[in-house]
């Protein structure tokens, strides 16, 4: 039976490393049935919004999706395609790993982290009070009355928003990742010696969730000590377990680690649904060009296949990933030592490249 998957190609360089990617997966010799659905400023105008319903209804049915990056248009009244779709579907588990690969241009040579990111709530929860209204004031009010500070009419509050039943899913979401993939260690990142009760929580929480899991090491740290310790030791890292905020901080600091955006996957996760793509955005001055890098939406194929139980095939085609890396001759400019180089190829000849690997030429 081929995997029901809902397809979205985005705007854009979405479709062209879209296309690229579908044609590597395809090459994996699994079988896939694309529900493909249009999403991105090309439906804008028929649609009013860039993440038609009919999108969200397909991986409901589908309970899978591939996507490419989505322009968010700039100006009021527009929400961001990523964030309605993580509400909608409760992707609760922003996965995103961070692993160098010989021929990359890295500081490192042994990365190898798996980021797990809490998705819905803390600081972007989007609990925010805006200066000089009503309800700011209110607040205000409130606070001073119950902790006795007094705080300036002329600031804005944006509230930290941490709850067990949270903190627990995405904590346990890192264990069982650990598990599943033969992982050593969880790191839980947090900043509770300063936000006793939010991060305190978290902590409090992560603690509880790795007396369950006694094959798997534990251990926390503080978030600006993890930021240091990163950039100096990565290879001493895991998997790590973070809520919102530092997990977004944390994640491109580690995608820069490896080289860059070109090649950092990504996928959103709930209890029913999961959406696989890359980290970067829709790179929109490449748009038509058979110009930019593939890889990242490719290596999220790999974390689909991984998902769809298919790890044979996840291998096979990270292992040919790894290979025109290695080589470093069929990569696109931004692999290249410098990004004017004449020998950078295009999007469809990476594709090209990675199958004729996978099929051993
Ligand atoms: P971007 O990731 O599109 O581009 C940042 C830089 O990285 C650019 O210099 C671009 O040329 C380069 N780059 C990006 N992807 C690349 C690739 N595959 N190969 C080679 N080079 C690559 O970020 P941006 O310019 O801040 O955002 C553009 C649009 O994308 C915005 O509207 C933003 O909201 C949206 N966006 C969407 C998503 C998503 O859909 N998941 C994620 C991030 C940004």
């Amino acid at each position: 039976m081929p995997y029901a998957v809902t397809l979205i190609p985005g705007d854009g360089t979405g479709p062209e490393i879209t296309e690229a990617t579908r044609r590597v997966l395809e090459a994996t010799g699994v079988e896939f049935d694309w529900h493909v659905h249009d999403a991105g400023l090309s439906v804008l105008e028929k649609h009013g919004t860039v993440l038609p319903e009919e999108v969200i209804e397909s991986i409901r049915e589908t309970k899978v999706g591939l996507k490419g990056p989505i322009t968010t248009p700039v100006g009021k009244g527009f929400r961001s395609a990523n964030v309605a779709l993580r509400k909608s579907l409760d992707l609760y588990a922003n996965l995103r790993p961070a692993k160098t690969y010989t021929g990359l241009r890295s500081r490192y040579d042994h990365v190898d982290l798996i980021i797990c990111r809490e998705n819905t709530e803390d600081l972007y929860a989007g609990i925010e009070f805006q200066r000089g209204t009503e309800e700011l004031n209110e607040l205000i009010d409130f606070i001073g009355r119950t902790t006795g500070q007094k705080l300036s009419k002329d600031a804005a509050i944006s509230i930290k928003y941490i709850s067990v039943a949270s903190s627990r899913r995405i904590v346990k979401f890192a264990f069982e990742y650990a598990r599943a993939n033969k992982r050593r260690k969880v790191t839980a990142v947090h900043k509770a010696n300063i936000m006793k009760f939010s991060d305190g929580l978290f902590l409090q929480v992560a603690q509880e969730v790795a007396k369950e899991y006694p094959d798997i090491q534990f251990e926390d740290r503080i978030v600006d000590n993890m930021c240091m310790q990163l950039v100096q030791k990565p290879e001493m890292y895991d998997v790590l377990a973070l809520p919102n905020l530092y997990g977004d901080i944390l994640s491109d600091l580690s995608a820069g680690l490896i080289g860059g955006l070109g090649v950092a996957p990504g996928a959103n996760i709930g209890e029913k649904y999961a959406v696989f793509e890359p980290v970067h955005g829709s790179a929109p001055k490449y748009a038509g060009q058979n110009k930019v890098n593939p890889m990242a939406m490719m290596f999220s194929g790999v974390l689909m296949l991984r998902h769809l139980g298919e790890r044979d095939a996840a291998d096979r085609l990270e292992g040919a990933l790894a290979a025109v890396i290695a080589e470093g001759k069929n990569v696109t400019y931004d692999l290249k030592p410098r990004p004017d180089d004449p020998t950078a190829v295009g999007t469809s000849q990476v594709a090209d490249a990675i199958i004729a690997k996978m099929q051993g030429k």
